[in-house]
């Protein structure tokens, strides 16, 4: 019986390494191919045997928004200390399969999308990888429908948690701050350890929340004492849920124009040894945003959970930290940058409310809370059928309150895009352009266009649309405007 096995698994080991060799895939595909063919072959059995190569064991990295840029800096604190194999923007088992072919290693650190139940199956992943960590960013509504099968908020959030529900051993991390992803890691006490993590910072967002924000364990809507960015904060329900006290903070933020310093203070279980470890030092960090800092605490938290090393943590975090730039970030991310000598531009991806939201707060922190009354907003759309989107875009629209919103469609459908026109210009000055998304050479030279003729001295430009064919090429157009 477990020569067979042995044989299964060794052909399954051959026929996926093979698949790397043989086949000339595109670089989505080989991403999968080979571990698809492994787990074909081997089954669930073989994969627990790959994985039992890993000295410490997996980590899953979820949520909504920032799991790439969380997992990439995961890997790189985890990687300055220890052997590492990793893999982002991963969003099936195959591909995390195809990364555990690489071979022996103390950890596997990988990002795992899941959008809904139907189309991801986060439970079975959870019980074939049987991960030492699963790694929580955050959960804000987005794609409400999926494939044309409406996805409501419950179970969107449902197939978060089973990712972690079969979870037996290990240590699951959560942002505090957020109640959906504070209410999984509560639920999740009795079974394993959980951490938690939060800021600590002067920083406030005053703008109103989008959607109702509605408490995880009864339902009702949750009262906020202050809010980091929309959702995320510290918040109470009279039913006695409440924010849990992170175990590890950001504290005393000094936001800087290039740079920003910050404290990270705490007392963390350390996994591989077994011992709590106590932390309180400065570190230097991109002036990137909230919603950024958020996804550096998230993989602080993450690298000194799992760090064999616990002597290195405060020279690596600091090291690593000092060395990172915007190129960490998804081609799509918002940049502030200038156009035409003076004028000063916000442009990237926001597809969803938080997202949008967190760019409009970027460009504030950066620029000044006053500087709607000078700003036009070009506002990219979503989609057909995906009116909550919607919905959380345009609030956060209203509350900035820019003086113009050119509206053009983010993604396929124009005529969704005119529908939400026909809304905004209810409230706001706006005007309509129908550009196609076949036609994105045209799209983006309307877009660079409206920038560079803009009358105001700030220009926003955000919403929905494709990582690099819409934001990588309309943002390498208008830069390429810079010194014209
Ligand atoms: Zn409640």
């Amino acid at each position: 019986m477990e020569l067979s096995l042995n044989i299964r698994c060794a052909l399954a080991q051959l026929a996926g390494k093979l698949s790397k060799y043989i086949i000339k895939l595109g670089r989505g595909m080989g991403k999968s191919f080979p571990g698809y063919i492994y787990l074909k072959i081997g089954k669930k059995e073989c994969v627990s045997k790959l994985t039992s190569n890993l000295d410490i064991g997996s980590i899953l990295i979820t949520g909504t928004n920032g799991k790439t840029t969380t997992t990439k800096i995961i890997a790189l604190l985890l990687g300055n200390d220890t052997d590492i194999i990793y893999n982002y923007e991963s969003n099936t088992i195959n591909a995390i399969i195809t990364s555990l072919l690489d071979g022996n290693a103390d950890l596997g650190v990988f990002e795992y999308g899941i959008r809904d139940i139907k189309h991801a199956i986060p439970d079975t992943v959870s019980r074939i990888i049987g991960p030492a960590g699963v790694v929580y960013t955050n959960v804000s509504r987005e794609h409400s429908q999926i494939g044309g099968v409406k996805n409501p908020f419950e179970k969107y959030l449902k197939a978060k948690q089973l990712l972690s529900q079969p979870m037996k051993k290990g240590i699951v991390i959560s942002n505090a701050d957020d109640p959906r992803t504070a209410y999984i890691g509560k639920s999740k006490e009795e079974d394993v350890g959980v951490s938690y993590y939060g800021l600590d910072i002067d920083m406030e967002d005053k703008t109103p929340i989008t959607g109702d924000i509605f408490c995880p364990v009864c339902n009702e809507n949750l009262t906020y004492s202050k809010r980091y960015l929309n959702h995320r904060g510290i918040y109470e329900c009279s039913c006695g849920f409440s924010r849990p006290d992170p175990n590890l903070k950001f504290t005393q933020l000094k936001a800087g124009k290039d740079r920003w310093q910050v404290k990270i203070e705490g007392e963390v279980f350390n996994y591989p040894t077994g011992k709590s470890i106590k932390l309180d030092f400065p570190v230097d960090v991109p002036s990137f945003g909230v919603h950024n800092l958020y996804n550096l605490l998230c993989a602080a938290i993450t690298y000194v959970t799992f760090t064999p090393q616990p002597k290195r943590i405060e020279k690596t975090t600091q090291e690593i930290f000092n060395s990172l730039d915007l190129s960490i970030l998804p081609p799509g991310r918002f940049e502030i940058f200038k156009v035409n000598g003076n004028k000063l531009v916000g442009m990237g991806q926001g597809d969803n409310g938080d997202a949008l939201k967190a760019n409009i707060q970027f460009m504030q922190t950066y620029a000044g809370d006053e500087i709607a009354e000078q700003t036009g907003f070009i506002y990219t759309t979503p989609d057909e059928d995906e009116e909550e989107i919607f919905e959380d875009h345009f609030s956060s629209i209203i509350s900035f309150n820019p003086r113009i919103v050119h509206v053009v469609p983010g993604r396929e459908s124009v005529d969704a895009a005119q529908k939400y026109y026909e809304i905004i210009k209810e409230k706001l000055p706006a005007d309509f352009y129908p550009l196609s998304h076949e036609d994105m050479e045209k799209r983006i030279g309307k877009i660079s266009e409206l920038v560079k003729e803009s009358q105001y001295s700030y220009v926003i430009v955000s919403g929905c649309g494709p990582e690099q064919y819409m934001w990588g090429n309309l943002k390498s157009s208008c830069k390429s405007q810079q010194n014209r």
